[in-house]
């Protein structure tokens, strides 16, 4: 059989993801068979060559290359992923996936450094790092419906916060889907500082237009309905409840969030980092009903070829296509 027949019946291996841990460690036992399935992912329709356009292509024994039968050229599924050119087999990039979807509160870079035997610390710091900036996709899939907002200060000493000033602490959007008394979908960005300005850009990010947005009375949400979406303003001091008692969602998820970074993340979260945390919260948080934990581990690995790849200096600087502008 030639071998690109071999390459394309691969494909059929989409929509496939192992369902258990034994399933797992059978399937991507080889950065080949890795390699293979990002493959998959990556031209969900087979291969096709960008050059002659040609869907005749067979996988090249060195460098998990894949190389087109017609004119000879070269490509490889992980370039122009987060998996570009990396040192890291793919295997241990399987495991942490794997890892990161089935443990309920995800992994700190010194568990996961340890349940996989890695040398050096500073490797799964960064493994981890690419990944999280694969679990949020700006600007899709943007919450709708009524949608609670408010602001919450995330690190520091708590003392130090005066009203909506902040000083070592980072301030964090959260939005959150209502859903019956329940919370449906959540978005979270650190914002600059609590101006209009601010808040209705992490909106804007955050929510479909149309939607009705349920806030407190401050200022800052002023010029929302201009923005095209439906302003319910509920003031927190005329009430006479807590916050907590009228943005019951908002404050559940920061609660949450909060033990999250203290718990599992032993409070050592850097502002400068922030995001990429509050990306793989959401990321958790959103699919937290999905019955199949083998899914979510697709959907990460989908997203993860679907992602730029980005350099370890600009990781460990923090840089990142910033959601939210001052
Ligand atoms: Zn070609």
């Amino acid at each position: 059989m030639p071998q690109h027949i071999v390459f394309r019946a691969a494909r059929a291996a989409l929509e496939d993801y192992p369902s258990n841990l034994l399933e797992f460690e059978k399937r991507f036992a080889t950065d080949d068979a890795c390699r293979a399935y990002l493959a998959a992912m990556r031209w969900p329709e087979g291969f096709r060559c960008p050059r002659c356009e040609s869907d005749h292509a067979w996988p090249r024994r060195a460098g998990g290359l894949i190389e087109c039968a017609e004119c000879r050229y070269k490509a490889s599924p992980t370039a122009g992923t987060i998996f570009d050119r990396t040192r890291v087999p793919l295997t241990v990039w399987f495991h942490a996936m794997w890892l990161l979807t089935h443990q309920k509160n995800g992994a700190s870079a010194l568990s996961l450094q340890r349940q996989l035997g890695l040398a050096r610390y500073e490797t799964t710091w960064m493994v981890l790092h690419k990944l999280r900036r694969a679990m949020v996709r700006p600007g899709r899939d943007r919450l709708r419906g009524t949608v609670e907002v408010d602001e919450t200060y995330v690190g520091g000493d708590e003392r130090e916060v005066r009203g909506r000033e902040t000083y070592t602490k980072a301030l964090v959007g959260i939005a959150a889907e209502e859903q019956g008394e329940g919370i449906g979908r959540i978005r979270l960005a650190t914002l600059p500082n609590a101006s209009g300005r601010s808040l209705l850009a992490f909106v804007d990010a955050s929510i479909e237009p149309g939607a009705r947005v349920h806030t407190d009375g401050w200022e800052g949400f002023r010029g929302l309905k201009a923005k095209g979406y439906g302003h319910d303003i509920t003031s927190v001091k005329g009430s006479g409840d807590y916050a907590h008692v009228v943005f019951p969602r908002v404050h559940r998820v920061a609660s949450l969030l909060k033990r999250w970074l203290l718990g599992t993340h032993q409070g050592g979260v850097r502002p400068l980092h922030l995001d990429y945390y509050l990306d793989e919260f959401t990321f958790r948080f959103n699919r937290r009903t999905s019955r199949s934990r083998g899914k979510l581990f697709y959907r990460l690995v989908q997203q993860a070829v679907e992602v730029d790849p980005v350099h370890w200096t600009n990781v460990a600087a923090g840089e990142r296509q910033r959601r939210i502008h001052n």
